[in-house]
């Protein structure tokens, strides 16, 4: 097992956009082990590999069918259908910002036997797929948030910092 410290809110990783991989050539299953044992330490539905400190476009996740993970996400389509739900991230503990983001998306990824995938996804895991996308792009929920909501978080943040 290899927990890492999850990279939070003022961590300038989190900013930085994440250099495609290449699965077929390269090996990236330690960073798998990695930030699977984190993210269910933590507990998580997902990581990106920025959260743990290292800028490669790779990010797992379990939300229905077990662990997987994916490489180099792309995304291909994205419904006109927006939802707004609330959100966690692991990055910023202990606030649910509320988001607006399409309901489905058709994203295409490399698995890490280096084989191009493509995902169609619904619901949690179309949230969460470009939740992690956000993430290998430098994009933290609060980038996405309203003026209003975002200013909220912020409050609520530095709140849960001061112990109020
Ligand atoms: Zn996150």
């Amino acid at each position: 097992m290899a927990i890492h410290h999850i990279r939070t809110l003022g961590d300038p990783v989190l900013k930085e956009v994440a250099a495609p991989v290449d699965p077929a050539n390269e090996s990236l299953d330690e960073l798998v082990k990695n930030l699977a044992d984190t993210m269910y330490n933590a507990p998580g539905l997902g990581l990106a590999a920025n959260q743990i400190g290292v800028l490669k476009q790779v990010f797992v996740f379990d939300v229905e069918d077990g662990l997987r993970a994916l490489a180099n996400p792309k995304m291909l389509w994205q419904s006109e259908e927006i939802e707004e739900d609330e959100e966690g991230c692991l990055s910023l503990p202990e606030v649910r910002v509320a988001i607006a983001r399409p309901t489905r998306v058709k994203v295409e990824a490399t698995d890490m036997a280096g084989n191009v995938v493509a995902i169609e996804a619904e619901g949690l895991l179309a949230r969460m797929i470009q939740h992690e996308i956000d993430h290998l792009n430098g994009r933290l929920l609060l980038d996405r948030a309203s003026r209003a909501e975002r200013k909220r978080a912020i409050r609520e943040m530095n709140q849960l910092r001061l112990g109020g």
